[in-house]
């Protein structure tokens, strides 16, 4: 997909260190062509984001925390103050407690709900809204990451599944609403993958030793593979897709059983 972005610029949100899904997208996304700004959480993320960001050939980085009004506004101005337009937006931000995401889903605590929901799913809607008053001359794309713990019972994932059921649901909401002005709105799910939020979930490497020994490819997601995926999503080769829910996860949402040996 050598220069399908070429031309286009947008901003990601998420990246925490190089195995960060954010920053295969990065990755995939500057070898397409497009120019790219970041947010970061906080000073000891910004501090390893700056090196990758320069690897991308970026030195907008702009400090974030999408529970806080002021930064998502501020980060907002300044982009718009360097760019009149943006082409994309790719929001990868999750959070929840770690120790509710172990053991019994009866056990949610109302603040983590609501800090769950806040962080993992309100912060799309937030986000989509100060950023399509930049893509409205030329449309764009908002791009997202969701897991299939949403509509399948994936033990431990508990109050995260419930947020990605609403992110998902709030992508086709989003869809709509912004369809008329040209901004497609998708959510690309992958399988387990080795990050520090998933490495949160309890049984993590269970889950990932599962996916990959079962799945009909019989391997997880890659982070090149989700970040083709993002490029094809921003490009035109996406210009019809909206509201999408697109999974790059070796296949494993359709089975209804392990594999003879794994049983
Ligand atoms: P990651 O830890 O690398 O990224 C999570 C990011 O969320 C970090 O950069 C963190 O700083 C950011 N974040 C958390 N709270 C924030 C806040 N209040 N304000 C601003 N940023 C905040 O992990 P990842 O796995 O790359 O996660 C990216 C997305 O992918 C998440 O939505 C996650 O749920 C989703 N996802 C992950 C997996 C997996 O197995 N790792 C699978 C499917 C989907």
């Amino acid at each position: 997909m050598s220069d399908v972005l070429a031309g286009k610029r947008g901003l990601i949100m998420g990246v925490a260190n190089d195995r960060s899904i954010a920053w295969g997208i990065a990755k995939a996304m500057h070898a397409a062509g497009a120019e790219l700004a970041f947010t970061y959480q906080g000073e000891a993320f910004g501090k390893r984001l700056e090196p990758l960001a320069a690897s991308v050939g970026s030195d907008f980085m702009v400090d974030v925390d999408v529970t806080d009004d002021a930064s998502l506004d501020g980060a907002f101005e300044q982009l718009g103050a360097r760019w009149p337009t943006i082409d994309f937006v790719v929001h990868a931000i999750a959070f929840s407690d770690k120790s509710e995401l172990t053991g019994r889903f009866l056990n949610t605590s109302r603040a983590n709900f609501k800090n769950s929901m806040d962080i993992s799913a309100y912060s799309f809607i937030d986000v989509a809204r100060r950023a399509h008053p930049l893509m409205v001359e030329n449309g764009g794309t908002l791009l997202t990451l969701t897991y299939q713990g949403s509509n399948r019972v994936v033990p431990n994932y508990n109050v995260m599944g419930v947020a990605k059921a609403a992110l998902e649901s709030a992508t086709r909401y989003l869809a709509n609403d912004l369809g008329p002005e040209g901004i497609r709105v998708n959510a690309i799910s992958p399988g387990p993958m080795k990050t520090l939020a998933g490495a949160a979930i309890g049984g993590a490497r269970k889950t990932y030793k599962h996916t990959d020994q079962n799945a009909p490819l019989r391997s997880n997601a890659t982070l090149e593979a989700v970040g083709g995926t993002a490029v094809y999503l921003a490009s035109d080769a996406g210009a019809c897709t909206t509201g999408e829910i697109i999974r790059v996860d070796g296949g494993f949402h359709v089975l209804g059983m392990p594999q003879p040996d794994h049983l």
